[in-house]
């Protein structure tokens, strides 16, 4: 069956990606975002197709169209730009998950949401299994994004329970590759720009703290199985590779893959910086058969040839 699916923030990184994978699968695509961090370019490629429609809008208006599935992907995902507008970042959060369930509500449409491992914040459970709480600071720095994307979880339940919506939770871990901004300062894109221009590789706090990176692909092969799957499955289901390293591991690997003359350099640790990160992929197994394919190694070399691409422009 083909569905008209309504993905917010489709112009960002993982939103554009996925709308290429509906739209390849024969889905109509309505694409809604404000371009705070996501851009037209990453896809002018699809505007002539009739299977797709871009719109400019802020989900934290409501937003009045007929849609059978909606994707809330709505919101900035780097610390650097989330931190940038704090209020507004809570805003698209709540506000948006409001309009966003409003009007699935309205339309009967599914419902999922990107939601994320930061709200495990720095955890003492590892690998993070979905039934533990975590551990997050409700007034920090770091904050407007975890507890913003928290109690948009909460607003998907009680949209559940309340008014019996189909919903999909879906818990992103550290994902990466082509189309990630070159100035977004997360640490994949950071490490290969700067081992690609021979600049300092930047190493905050003294590089021990882990995460787990899965290759963009594979992500969105994983929230399309869990949109399709059974409507009994709502998750939260963590969708991640669990695969781990250290951040000093990452840019050795950066620096060999890109045979860059990169000096690492130490700089200081942002505040509530989580030191470790793992999922546990047991339920995303079990009830969507789906688990990562991409190793770090490979996932790095398409990633790397993509920012050659975008630093030769
Ligand atoms: P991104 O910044 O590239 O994409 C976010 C998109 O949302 C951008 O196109 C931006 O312009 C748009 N946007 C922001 N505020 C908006 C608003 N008020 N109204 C309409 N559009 C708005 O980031 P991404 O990595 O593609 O992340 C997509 C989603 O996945 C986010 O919700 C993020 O929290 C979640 N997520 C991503 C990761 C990851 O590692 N990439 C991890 C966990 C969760
Ligand atoms: N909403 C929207 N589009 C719709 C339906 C609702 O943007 O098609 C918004 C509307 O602004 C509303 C919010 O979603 O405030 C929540 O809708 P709901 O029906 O749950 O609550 P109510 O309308 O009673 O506030
Ligand atoms: N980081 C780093 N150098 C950078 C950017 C990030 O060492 O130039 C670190 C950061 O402190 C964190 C990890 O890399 O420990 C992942 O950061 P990112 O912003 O990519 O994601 P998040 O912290 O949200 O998982």
């Amino acid at each position: 069956m083909s569905h008209k699916s309504l993905i917010s923030g489709g112009a960002g990184f993982l939103g554009s990606h996925l709308c290429d994978a509906l739209i390849k699968q024969g889905h109509y695509v309505l694409c809604v975002d404000n371009f705070f961090t996501g851009s037209k370019d990453n896809v002018s490629h699809l505007i002539s197709s009739s299977k797709f429609e871009l719109m400019r809008h802020d989900v934290t208006f409501p937003l009045y169209v007929e849609v059978d599935q909606i994707y809330n992907l709505a919101c900035p995902a780097s610390p650097i730009h989330y931190q940038f507008d704090p209020v507004q970042t809570t805003k698209t959060s709540v506000h948006g998950a409001i309009n966003m369930l409003g009007l699935a509500k309205r339309t009967g449409a599914r419902i999922l949401q990107a939601s994320t491992s930061e709200v495990y914040g720095d955890p003492e459970v590892h690998p993070q299994t979905e039934d533990y709480w975590g551990r997050v600071n409700p007034i920090g720095i770091r904050s407007c994004y975890d507890e913003g994307k928290r109690c948009a979880e909460t607003l998907f339940f009680d949209y559940f329970r309340q008014h019996h919506l189909e919903i999909k939770v879906m818990r992103i871990f550290n994902t990466y590759g082509p189309r990630m901004h070159p100035n977004d300062g997360r640490v994949v894109s950071n490490f290969i720009v700067q081992a690609l221009q021979n600049k300092p590789i930047t190493i905050y706090g003294d590089g021990s703290q882990t995460r787990s990176f899965c290759y963009v692909s594979d992500l969105i092969e994983g929230m399309i199985k869990f949109m399709e799957s059974d409507k009994t499955i709502t998750g939260p289901m963590n969708i991640g590779n669990p695969n781990e390293f250290t951040m000093l591991e990452l840019a050795e690997l950066v620096l060999r893959l890109t045979s860059s003359q990169s000096k690492i350099i130490f700089k200081t640790l942002p505040e509530d910086d989580p030191k470790q990160r793992q999922p546990n992929i047991s339920l995303a197994k079990n009830k969507l058969g789906w688990e990562p394919k991409v190793n770090l190694k490979d996932g790095l070399k398409e990633t790397i040839k993509y920012f050659e691409g975008v630093l030769k422009s």
